[in-house]
C-alpha cells in the first residue's frame, strides 16, 4: 500500500543518516518488516513473503521453545563463564555429541573442546589464533571467493571480491589465498577434478615452506556457500586435508552457513567429503537469531591457547545462550528439520532443474538440502554470469511475495537458504514465482 512505502521510505531515510555507507542492505529500497513467523516475513502494510535467505533463523522465525527459553532464564539468572553453571556444560556437551565419530584411519586428535562467544566472525578470529599458537606458524591458506567475517583476522581470509573488490590485492602477508575449486567455472572444469585442485593447493603448500612460511591452516567452507553454494568436486577435500597435514598444519572447517543440519544428508557440511577437521567454525543458526558462536577442537589445540594467557568472552556461553542453544537443538530434533531440509530441498532441486530444461537463463543448480544456489548465465558454456536479470528478477519475485537474493562475487546466483521449516506447499510456490517471472519478463 501507499502508506505503507511511505513508512519505509521513512525508515530507510532515518537509517540512512545514522548508518555508515558501508553497512549493506537487501534491495535499493528494502520492505519494512514487523514480524516473522515460520518461514514468512510480514511487513508493516500485512504482506506476507516466503523467506528464502534467512539461514539463521534455522528452526524458523518466531519459534515459541527459543522465546520460551529466553524468557525464562533471562529471569533466572544471566551472568558470565567465570562462574559455574550446569547449562554451559550442558550445552558444550550437546554440541560434541552431534559430531561423527573419527574413522580409525583418520588422522587427528578427538574433537572434544568447546569455546563459546558470539558470531561468526569471532569463531572464525578464534579459530585462526588457535590455529597459529598451536602450530607455532603464521600462514594461513584460505580459498578465493570466500566469506569469513568482519573482525580484522577473519575479513583477512575473507577474499570474495563482492565483499571488497581488491581483496586479492590487499591480504596481509600471512594469509595465502589458494584457487577456489569451482569446478563450475573455475580453472578446471568438470568431473574428476578434484584431484587437480587438490594438487595445485600441494603445490601452494610446497611453496610456503620452501619460502619459510609454511602454513599454520587450511581454512575453507566445506561447500562453497559464498561462491553460491557449490559443492566441492569429489575427493577434493580429502586430498587437500591429508596434504595439509603431511605438511604439518591443521584443518578449519567454516561451518558457520553450511553446518548445523542444513545439507539435509548431514548435520555437518564436511561429512559430504568423508573428512573430519581439527578445528571447526559455528554460529548463524545456533541460536536462531540469538547471537551465538563457538569453535569445536582437541584439548591440545585449545589448551595451547594458554600459552597467550587467559581467554574470556563476557557473553560466550552465558547461560542465556547455553539454554536458547539447546532449546535450538532440542527443537531440531523434534520437529526433524534436518530430514525436512533433505526432502523439501531435493523438491526443490527437481523443481529448479525442471525451470532448467525451459528457461535457458537457468545454468548449475548447485547444493543440496535447503543450501542451495541458482545459478542464471547468459550462455551456458561461456557461463557468462546473469547479474542485471538475476538483480531484477529478485526484485519481481518480492512483488510476487518471495524473498530471494543473489550471492556469489559475480551477483548471479539466487541464494536458497531458507529456514529449514519451508513446506513442500511453500517449496513449490517458489518454484512457480521463478517460472512465472522468467516466462513474463521481468
Ligand atoms: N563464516 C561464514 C562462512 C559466513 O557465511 C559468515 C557470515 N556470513 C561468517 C563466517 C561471519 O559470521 P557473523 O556474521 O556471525 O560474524
Amino acid at each position: 500500500s501507499r502508506a505503507g512505502s511511505d513508512e519505509a521510505s521513512v525508515e530507510l531515510a532515518r537509517r540512512e543518516r545514522i548508518f555508515s555507507r558501508a553497512q549493506e542492505r537487501y534491495y535499493e529500497r528494502p520492505p519494512q518488516i514487523e514480524r516473522g513467523w515460520r518461514h514468512h516475513l510480514v511487513d508493516t502494510t500485512g504482506r506476507a513473503y516466503i523467506d528464502m535467505v534467512n539461514n539463521v533463523s534455522g528452526l524458523g522465525h518466531g519459534h515459541p521453545g527459543v522465546a520460551d527459553a529466553v524468557d525464562r532464564q533471562i529471569r533466572i539468572l544471566n551472568t558470565n563463564s567465570r562462574f559455574l553453571y550446569r547449562a554451559l556444560a550442558e550445552y558444550s556437551e550437546r554440541l560434541l555429541a552431534l559430531l561423527p565419530p573419527r574413522r580409525p584411519d583418520e588422522p587427528g586428535e578427538p574433537l572434544d573442546t568447546v569455546l563459546l562467544v558470539n558470531s561468526g566472525s569471532e569463531a572464525v578470529d578464534l579459530a585462526l589464533r588457535l590455529a597459529q599458537v598451536a602450530t607455532g606458524r603464521k600462514t594461513v591458506v584460505a580459498l578465493r571467493e570466500a566469506y569469513h567475517g568482519w573482525t580484522m583476522a577473519s575479513d583477512a581470509v575473507t577474499t570474495s571480491a563482492y565483499d571488497n573488490p581488491d581483496a586479492l590485492a590487499t591480504r596481509p602477508d600471512w594469509v595465502h589465498v589458494a584457487d577456489v575449486p569451482n569446478r563450475f567455472r573455475g580453472t578446471y572444469r568438470g568431473e574428476h577434478t578434484g584431484p587437480r585442485y587438490a594438487a595445485d593447493l600441494g603445490a601452494d603448500l610446497d611453496r610456503l615452506a620452501a619460502q619459510g612460511r609454511p602454513a599454520a591452516a587450511f581454512l575453507c567452507e566445506s561447500v562453497l556457500g559464498n561462491a553460491g553454494g557449490v559443492l566441492l568436486p569429489d575427493g577434493y577435500l580429502a586430498d587437500a586435508y591429508a596434504r595439509v597435514r603431511a605438511a604439518g598444519g591443521l584443518c578449519i572447517a567454516d561451518e558457520v552457513q553450511v553446518g548445523f543440519g542444513r545439507m539435509g544428508s548431514s548435520f555437518w557440511g564436511f561429512e559430504q567429503s568423508g573428512v573430519v577437521p581439527d578445528i571447526i567454525t559455528i554460529a548463524k543458526p545456533m541460536g536462531n537469531g540469538f547471537p551465538i558462536g563457538g569453535v569445536i577442537t582437541s584439548r591440545r589445540i585449545a589448551d595451547a591457547l594458554a600459552t597467550q594467557g587467559q581467554f574470556f568472552s563476557s557473553a560466550g556461553g552465558n547461560p542465556l545462550s547455553c539454554r536458547v542453544g539447546i532449546a535450538v537443538l532440542d527443537a531440531m530434533a523434534a520437529e526433524g528439520l534436518q530430514e525436512n531440509a533433505r526432502v523439501i530441498g531435493a523438491r526443490l532441486v527437481r523443481g529448479f532443474r525442471d525451470l532448467a530444461a525451459r528457461h535457458p537463463l537457468i545454468g548449475p543448480v548447485h547444493g543440496e538440502g535447503l543450501y542451495l544456489g541458482v545459478e542464471l548465465v547468459r550462455d551456458r558454456d561461456s557461463m557468462e554470469p546473469a547479474a542485471a536479470e538475476a538483480a531484477a528478477i529478485c526484485e519481481r519475485l518480492r512483488e510476487l511475495g518471495v524473498i530471494v537474493l543473489t550471492t556469489s562475487e559475480r551477483s548471479n546466483v539466487l541464494k536458497i537458504k531458507p529456514p529449514l521449516c519451508l513446506t513442500a506447499d511453500s517449496a513449490d510456490a517458489v518454484v512457480a514465482a521463478l517460472d512465472r517471472v522468467l516466462t513474463e519478463g521481468w
